[in-house]
């Protein structure tokens, strides 16, 4: 049995256009719902936080699955739909809100998954504040787009500000390609789905110190790291040089060559010295 109406029908019929700025390309095949339950792993106590629900094709399937699913929702026509298409769920709490400006503690979520089919625009920004957060989620399974996907899970000499933040935080690995022929409207570029596991203790104490050496670091990628950490007043030459040889990285070496591993040596280094 298909899990969707067709999201053009439910348009249609609300009469309401999928805006681009908001990233609303809606899910059209079962499969992929599929696979991103399966990847999602739910279990009855589990709470769900849905970020932008659209027209609530995954939320009803997570609901489901899960004691209880959260999904905001920016878009005020798409809340108005999901509160009628969705009226017969009990454990589904549709609220119309910013994700960047929600309060965890607002919804009861001490323990919670995301998943979601994330709009393209705030990837980033969503997954640094949930990654972030003290009240981290125990997993997150997103479809985002396969070329963040990919910088996401790079390894060195590709790594980038984006890599090192997320493998900060989780294990990151991508389970599944998704074509864009599964989107309506069709986006312009294919998806992956991305599931990401948070270490449960974080793995410097000093976050702040590490972002701001990270940032630094990659201040001028084409430039060797040393240089960059010296220009922005990290480290002097000198002792940079020393903290290099001490941990067995060459002097030459560039931000995007060194794994989560390697940074968090390195600014233990730095961090003890000041
Ligand atoms: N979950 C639906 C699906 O898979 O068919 C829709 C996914 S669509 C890619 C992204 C959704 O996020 C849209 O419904 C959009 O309105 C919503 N959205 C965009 N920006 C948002 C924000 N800042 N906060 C909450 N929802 C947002």
């Amino acid at each position: 049995m298909s899990l969707l109406t067709s999201p053009k029908v439910i348009c249609h019929q609300y009469q309401i256009k999928p805006l681009r700025r908001r990233g609303q390309n809606f899910l059209i095949n079962d499969f992929v719902i599929k696979k991103v339950l399966k990847a999602a792993d739910l279990k009855k106590q589990d709470n769900v936080l849905e970020i932008g629900p659209g027209l609530g094709a995954l939320t009803k399937e997570l609901a489901k699955k899960a004691k209880e699913v959260v999904a905001i929702e920016i878009d005020q026509q798409l809340v108005m739909v999901l509160k009628n298409e969705l009226k017969d769920y009990q454990n589904i709490k549709i609220v119309q809100k910013d994700i960047r400006e929600i309060k965890l503690s607002d919804y009861g979520l001490k323990s919670y998954k995301i998943v979601a089919n994330l709009p393209f625009n705030i990837t980033g920004l969503v997954l640094k504040r949930f990654l972030s957060h003290s009240i981290k989620p125990e997993t997150i399974v997103v479809i985002l787009q396969k070329e963040v996907g990919q910088r996401i899970i790079a390894q060195p000499p590709r790594m980038s500000k984006l890599s090192v933040m997320t493998q900060f935080y989780g294990q990151v690995r991508i389970v599944s390609n998704i074509k864009k022929d599964n989107f309506w409207p069709k986006p312009k570029v294919d998806s992956v789905i991305l599931k990401i596991k948070p270490f449960i203790s974080s793995r410097f104490q000093d976050e702040n110190l590490f972002f701001q050496t990270v940032r630094a670091g990659f201040s001028s990628p084409r430039k060797y790291l040393l240089n960059n950490l010296e220009k922005s007043a990290m480290i002097s030459k000198e002792r940079g040089k020393e903290f290099f040889k001490q941990i067995n990285l060459d002097k030459k070496i560039r931000a995007q060559e060194l794994s989560v591993e390697e940074w968090i040596k390195l600014i233990q280094k730095i961090s003890s010295k000041k």
